[in-house]
């Protein structure tokens, strides 16, 4: 990879989802069927659109009973999908900022990655609070412009690419939706994939990440 030394540019951002792209599945989806009395009850809900995130997390949340170290054993045990690693290196080499966006929670993002060696990036999420016999959580990323989602990844692109620079994303499912049209490039799996071909919207389709690095375009 050559060309890649002389293509930094602080001014290219590479958003990336965390549940279902760096993971094989939802994280948080398996931390409710392990641990919830209600299961999917919510999740489903707001798969529907009926609900927002804030209403499925509070609502599936209060029916656990699980300690944080025992929610924690369980996700020790979670994969990352194959080449995530050296994507992220990829994109360190090449300069780009690079975070996680992500409308699930922060907490098992850095647990999950840590675990995996991956450390310090950046991560935009929202936050669960554990207190003595309750959880809390808190949405620094909300926007009222997207009432269903905890964090807003559309107003998030938005305000770098005010500051000039290029936003590619990279994403799998319905928290995504909401980034097709106002990302520079698109790189998709699953559900993203078929929203954004059904919508007529350019995106790259890649199953893992060593894929995605044979796809990877210049922007
Ligand atoms: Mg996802």
């Amino acid at each position: 990879m050559s060309e890649v030394d002389g293509s930094i540019d602080p001014h290219k951002v590479v958003f990336c989802d965390f549940d279902g792209t760096l993971t094989n599945f939802v994280i948080i989806d398996h931390l409710y069927e392990t641990f919830a009395e209600c299961g999917l009850q919510y999740a489903e809900r707001w798969e529907r659109g009926e609900i927002s995130t804030m209403e499925e997390m509070e609502s599936t949340f209060a029916t656990v009973t699980a300690s944080r170290e025992e929610m924690e054993r369980e996700l020790a045990k979670v994969d990352l999908v194959p080449g995530v690693s050296e994507f992220i290196s990829m994109c360190q080499k090449r300069g780009y900022s690079f975070a996680i966006v992500s409308d699930g929670l922060q907490w098992y993002i850095e647990y999950i990655l840590r675990q995996h060696g991956i450390t310090g990036l950046r991560i935009i999420a929202s936050q669960i609070h554990f207190e003595p016999g309750a959880f809390r959580f808190s949405y620094p990323w909300y926007d009222p412009e997207i009432p269903l989602r905890s964090t807003s990844k559309p107003t998030i692109i938005r305000r770098y690419q005010e500051r000039g620079s290029k936003v590619a994303f990279v994403g799998d499912g319905t928290s995504d939706f909401e980034v097709v049209g106002v990302a520079d490039l698109i790189y998709a799996r699953r559900k993203l994939a078929e929203y954004c071909l059904s919508k007529g919207v350019p995106a790259i389709e890649f199953t893992d990440f060593f894929d995605l690095l044979t796809k990877w375009q210049a922007f």
